[in-house]
């Protein structure tokens, strides 16, 4: 991993360990078919110290992902919790990005796994923002790639399963090899979904739009703490299924994702999106988002999950 620095210390399996005693097995079913769930969780440095950002959410999605698959996690959602709170306390961070990690161990290479518990990690990293601090006020160059998102009843988006990750590399990749930060999925019927890894908003005339559940997106903790801000703000939300076009003729749109946090797009398919710069809604809602994830504002909502 290029952009990351490796942790010294890992949770793994109810232990606290050494980076380098953190393996796997050549023959581990993850590792073969994807059979995996996970979550990606950031902690920021408060003014009252280190918090972790609506960490029972993930941990209940992470649970979720689990159970769509009938994987046992092996642990209680409280335990799991615990050693996110851990592992970031072990290795000394202030700011870092949290992976809980589910995966079906080294059990045979048959595609009906067997009922036992997943194995189990909690990786803390230090890294800043997926599509590049820069971007978060310049915004970035997106396009919508020729791979679609996975269809509903091909598999489940619902799920952050490791198996879904092949159809973001897909759409991350392509848009990469063509220059663009980063490629938008249309769904199952042609309309838009979202990022390889980020939900997806679109802004006309002030009202605010995003893809629904069933446009083959993954249901984001961003996405809903941004509705959440948006509509304390007075913004009218609608959740409703956009054509490619609505991208094109936007005033502004912006992606967010836990790791991506609320990027700006500036153009889509080389067409300028609005003034081709952060427009102001989305730089809005992108400081309440950061005064809420880094503490500045109260925590109303009960979001913060403070280490110490
Ligand atoms: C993780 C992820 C997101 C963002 O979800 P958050 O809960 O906001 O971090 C969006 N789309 C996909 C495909 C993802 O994997």
């Amino acid at each position: 991993m290029s952009n990351t620095n490796f942790p010294e210390l890992i949770w793994f399996n109810g232990e606290v360990k050494p980076w380098q005693e953190a393996q796997v097995h050549v023959v581990c079913h993850a590792i073969h078919y994807g059979s995996s769930v996970f979550e990606g969780v950031r902690c920021y440095n408060t003014p009252k110290g280190p918090a972790i950002f609506r960490l029972k959410e993930h941990t209940r999605r992470l649970f979720d992902s689990a159970k769509i698959y009938r994987f046992d996690m092996g642990y209680s959602q409280e335990e799991i919790n615990q050693a996110c709170i851990d592992i970031i306390k072990a290795n000394g961070f202030k700011d870092a990005y949290l992976r809980p990690f589910g995966f079906m161990g080294a059990h045979g290479l048959g595609l009906n796994p067997p009922k036992v518990p997943l194995d189990v990690s909690v990786i803390a990293l230090e890294w800043g923002s997926y599509l590049g601090e820069e971007s978060l006020e310049n915004g970035v160059d997106a396009a919508i790639t020729s791979w679609n998102r996975l269809a509903p009843n091909t598999m489940p988006t619902g799920a952050k399963a490791g198996g879904n990750y092949l159809s973001s590399i897909l759409i991350t990749t392509e848009a990469k090899r063509h220059g663009y930060v980063e490629g938008i999925g249309l769904d199952h019927n042609g309309t838009v979904s979202e990022g390889a890894g980020e939900n997806l908003f679109v802004i006309r005339d002030g009202v605010i739009s995003t893809p629904p559940l069933t446009a083959g997106i993954l249901p984001g903790i961003t996405r809903s703490t941004i509705i959440t801000l948006a509509e304390e703000m007075g913004y009218e939300i609608r959740e409703q299924a956009l054509p490619r076009e609505a991208l094109y003729l936007a005033d502004e749109v912006f992606m967010c994702g836990s790791a991506a946090e609320v990027v700006p797009v500036r153009s889509v398919d080389q067409i300028t999106v609005g003034d081709g710069k952060r427009g102001p809604i989305t730089e809005k809602l992108q400081k309440a988002y950061f005064d809420t994830v880094k503490g500045v504002t109260e925590d109303k909502h009960g979001w913060l999950t403070y280490i110490d």
